[in-house]
């Protein structure tokens, strides 16, 4: 089964749950998720969890992926981990987060070596795009997307381009930024942006078969009317991810929707 075809749920826990707690975590999780062929579940724990996690998880049912890593393979680069140390560890890494543009000042060009020193190193970038409140007061959502796509992708082939994965957060809809809820019509209309630029710059069959996921407060009441949006491949969540209720719960309304879209 192509990667498209599946439905793809990420839990970012951001810095939250030592290595004891994260796996405690995935003890539950593993408790409560069933094999699902269609559905891709993929950890992000903290950078110091990856390893034990690596040992812990059944592959079957869970992927890891980092937070972020340092755009350099190795180097006098103090408290930085390279994509090249993680090779081994993750299918994933997210890139660009909201957060890291914000708290860390990721510019679009640091943000645009991180993704290609992840593909360098065979790790597939989760690519965090996205406006502010104040850029979709202003009309500049289209501009922003554009912007941070384009550099961002900028330093990979076209195959490359079309293994990446794209996650649309409007930063106004993520928990800890406001947490504002985006309606369905909001996330359409960034997609297609995303699509039809990616069509632009990489042609019709990478727009189509690349992956995109929503992220901005999804818990287990909103994912399904978040992944009925046309165009959306799955989802990104934060907090909700830290509870197994909660994250379980998302990954069985995953499970369903994706069965009930097939045989429908
Ligand atoms: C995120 O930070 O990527 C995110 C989507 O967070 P939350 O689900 O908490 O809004």
């Amino acid at each position: 089964m192509s990667n498209m075809n599946k439905t793809m749920i990420v839990a970012n826990w951001k810095m939250h749950l030592n290595a004891h707690e994260a796996s405690l975590l995935v003890h539950r999780l593993d408790d409560r998720i069933k094999i699902h062929r269609d559905v891709e579940v993929v950890l992000a724990p903290s950078m110091l969890s990856l390893q034990p996690l690596s040992l812990q998880i059944d592959r079957r049912k869970f992927r890891l992926a980092a937070q972020t890593a340092n755009e350099h393979d190795q180097g006098a680069f103090t408290g930085e981990v390279s994509f090249t140390m993680l090779h081994d560890l993750v299918h994933y890494v997210i890139i660009g987060h909201s957060e890291r543009r914000i708290y860390f000042h990721e510019t679009f060009e640091v943000v645009r070596d991180k993704v290609a020193a992840a593909v360098r190193n065979k790790i597939t970038p989760i690519l965090c795009v996205g406006e502010t409140h104040v850029e979709r007061k202003n009309g500049e959502t289209k501009q922003v997307l554009h912007d941070q796509l384009v550099t961002a992708l900028s330093n990979l082939t076209t195959e490359e381009v079309e293994n990446v994965v794209i996650a649309y957060e409007p930063v106004w809809a993520i928990s800890t930024f406001g947490g504002e809820l985006a309606k369905p019509s909001q996330i359409s209309e960034a997609v297609d942006l995303i699509r039809s630029q990616i069509r632009e710059l990489y042609g019709e069959r990478v727009a189509a078969s690349v992956r995109v996921l929503y992220g901005g407060s999804v818990d287990d009441h909103t994912i399904s009317g978040y992944l009925e949006v046309p165009g959306i491949n799955g989802a990104l969540v934060g907090a909700a991810s830290l509870n197994y209720h909660k994250f379980s719960a998302i990954i069985d309304a995953a499970y369903r929707l994706h069965h009930k879209v097939k045989e429908g």
